[in-house]
Parts: C-alpha cells; sequence; structure tokens
C-alpha cells in the first residue's frame, strides 16, 4: 500500500508530488492517459510563474515540474483514474486499465475543464470550427475570420494568441465591460485584428457539417443578428472536475472541493485536494503550485498523526458546525 496516491498532473499535483517525495512519502501520481500537464499544456508563454523572467512555455514548465517530481522519486502513471473509493481507512483508486491502487491518503488535484456554452450548435459543431483550445488548433484557421466568446483573461489571450493566424477576430462579450485583467485588456484593445462585439448573447452556433456563423441576441434591446465566423472559440471559464467525487467530498456552493479553511483537507478524512478543483476564484499556475504545497505538508502531518494515534473521521455534522454557508470556517470569521 501506498502512503499517498496523487491524482492530477498539473501545477498542484506536480508541486504536491515533489514536496511528498522529498518527504519520502514515494508517491504515485496518476496522470491522465491523454495529456500530461494540465491546463498549462494548452498555453503559451507563461509570463507570470516566478523564476522565469523570460517567460517559459507552458509545456516546458510542466515539463521541468515533471522532471523535478520524478528526480526526488515520484512514480508517475500514464491512466485515468476511473473509480475512487474515499471512505474508509485504505482509499481505493481504480484504473482505466483495471487495476486498483490503494493507499493511506489521497490528494486530489484534478484541475478544471473548460466550460461550455451549452447551445445546440456549439455540441454539434464541436471539432468541426468549435474550439476550446487556440493554441491547440488555431493554426487550422489561417486568413479566416474567426469569434472568441468571453471577456475573462483567457478569451484576450486566446484571441490575442489567434491573430497570429486569422486575419480578423471577434472577441464576443455578453457585456459592455470586461473582466480581464488591465493588462490583457489593453494587449487586445492594441492589436488591429481584434473587434469588440459588446452586449452580445451567443444564441446558436451556425452551420452544417462546419461552422458558418453565430446567431447573436443584442442584450440591450433583445435583436438578433449574424455574425459569419469560421471558427468559434469559446472561452468562458472553467468547471472544476469533481465527477469522480461528487457524491464522497463535499462541495461548495461554486461546485469546487469544499476544504477546511486555508488547509487541504477536505470532508473525509485522508483525502486532501489541490488547485483549481478547490478554487473559484484565483486560478493560476503559482496559487495552484502553492495549494499543492500545503496538501503535500497536511498529508505528512496526517501521516504522521496516524502512525501515533489515528485520526478519527469527521463526520458531516462536525463539518457543518465548523463551517457557515459559505463555506467559510469559524477561524475564518475571527
Ligand atoms: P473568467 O475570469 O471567469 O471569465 C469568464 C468570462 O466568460 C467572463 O467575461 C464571463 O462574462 C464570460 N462568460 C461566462 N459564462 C458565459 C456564458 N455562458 N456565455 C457567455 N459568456 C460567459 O474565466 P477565465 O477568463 O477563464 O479566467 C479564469 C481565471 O484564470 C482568472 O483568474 C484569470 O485571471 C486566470 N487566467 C489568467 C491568465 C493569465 O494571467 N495569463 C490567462 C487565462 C486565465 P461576465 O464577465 O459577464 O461574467
Amino acid at each position: 500500500m501506498r502512503q499517498v496516491i496523487i491524482i492530477g498532473s498539473g501545477p498542484a499535483g506536480f508541486t504536491a508530488a515533489i514536496y511528498a517525495a522529498r518527504a519520502n512519502l514515494s508517491p504515485l501520481l496518476v496522470a491522465s492517459s491523454v495529456e500530461t500537464g494540465g491546463e498549462l499544456m494548452n498555453t503559451t508563454e507563461v509570463e507570470n510563474f516566478p523564476g522565469f523572467p523570460e517567460g517559459i512555455m507552458g509545456p516546458d514548465l510542466m515539463a521541468k515540474m515533471q522532471e523535478q517530481a520524478e528526480k526526488f522519486g515520484t512514480e508517475v502513471l500514464y491512466q485515468d483514474v476511473v473509480e475512487l473509493d474515499l471512505a474508509g481507512d485504505v482509499k481505493k483508486v481504480t484504473l482505466g486499465n483495471g487495476t486498483v491502487h490503494e493507499a493511506e491518503s489521497v490528494v486530489f488535484a484534478t484541475g478544471s475543464a473548460p466550460r461550455k456554452i451549452g447551445i445546440e450548435g456549439e455540441q454539434r459543431l464541436s471539432g468541426h470550427g468549435v474550439s476550446y483550445c487556440a493554441t491547440c488548433d488555431g493554426f487550422f484557421f489561417r486568413e479566416q475570420e474567426i469569434a472568441v466568446i468571453g471577456g475573462g483573461d483567457s478569451a484576450m489571450e486566446e484571441a490575442t494568441f489567434l491573430t497570429k493566424f486569422a486575419s480578423k477576430v471577434y472577441i464576443v462579450h455578453r457585456r459592455d465591460e470586461l473582466r480581464a485583467s488591465k493588462i490583457m485588456q489593453d494587449r487586445a484593445f492594441a492589436n488591429e485584428k481584434i473587434e469588440f462585439v459588446w452586449n452580445s448573447e451567443v444564441e446558436d452556433v451556425l452551420g452544417g457539417d462546419a461552422v458558418t456563423g453565430l446567431l447573436l441576441r443584442d442584450t440591450v434591446d433583445g435583436t438578433t443578428r449574424e455574425l459569419p465566423v469560421t471558427g468559434v472559440f469559446v472561452a468562458i471559464g472553467n468547471d472544476p472536475r469533481t465527477h469522480l467525487v461528487h457524491d464522497q467530498l463535499r462541495l461548495t456552493e461554486h461546485g469546487t472541493v469544499w476544504v477546511d479553511g486555508r488547509s487541504s483537507r477536505t470532508s473525509v478524512a485522508g483525502v486532501f485536494a489541490a488547485g483549481d478543483v478547490v478554487d473559484p476564484t484565483y486560478r493560476q499556475a503559482v496559487t495552484a503550485a502553492a495549494s499543492g504545497t500545503t496538501a503535500a505538508l497536511d498529508v505528512e502531518h496526517y501521516l504522521a498523526a496516524r502512525g501515533d494515534a489515528g485520526l478519527p473521521e469527521r463526520d458531516a455534522a462536525e463539518i457543518d458546525g465548523l463551517t457557515d454557508a459559505d463555506g467559510d470556517t469559524a477561524a475564518d470569521a475571527a
């Protein structure tokens, strides 16, 4: 049996692995069978990770994190977790190839997945002009007119990147004010290939076998119109990946995994969570890495305490007593 299994291979997972490995816990890290490295694999230049003043490509940063984790003894498995049994003292992690791994503790760091608008044409034309990843698919839209949906940093980043390929990029936003940070806004405003389409909600993505346009509804006067584009990049945020645990761990009103105050302790003893899956607010590579550190240190304390007397399971009533409606602890409120 392992001392700790880490699920997820983004900055949170690999940082937890670096700390756990250096603490001689010989962690097993389960990365995805499809792609190791999490959301940063879909990013180009990362300019805000401390220590890289010239910037670093997202995939390069993740490769370095993995190298560092493996250097200290982390074992990485390229498999999907298909089932978790977290309730007992021994945690069971079932992989896509049918093998079951057991551990005293689990760090859940599965990150988040791109949010969907939830309209018919979006689903039907996904992969046929509708995309959620500019760095993956931007290349296919050379000299075409395309649209990016959203008003946050992701939308600005995707749109700016896509101007390398497309002849024109519309940023379609449902309000007349952006959510994105000032620096990202300024970069998009200064780009001559980008045109903003304000106060517009996407009613549908149009096209038979391929995207031909967007049906937009004006949020001020309610009128609809078509915007002819051949590609649509949806960048309206991310949702935490909790499908493996939603019936086992307590979640917050944001859909993220509930953790006890500033710790990584979830509602089940021996299960810790880190990164985007617990964070509805900051969602940065640096903050994810930091919470991976917290998780590894919490695992260490948990295992040390188990070595002595064992930690009691905390029941739901006890946890409810500790938290208010926002999921804040009494300690937070003090
Ligand atoms: P976000 O900040 O939550 O922004 C999502 C945007 O999509 C908002 O403008 C929102 O509109 C819009 N939206 C949400 N649901 C929609 C829907 N159903 N239909 C149409 N529009 C919808 O998400 P994000 O841009 O992915 O950024 C998330 C976090 O990652 C942020 O903390 C951001 O700073 C960070 N991030 C940082 C970088 C970077 O530093 N380089 C890059 C990417 C992301 P409203 O504004 O009207 O709510």
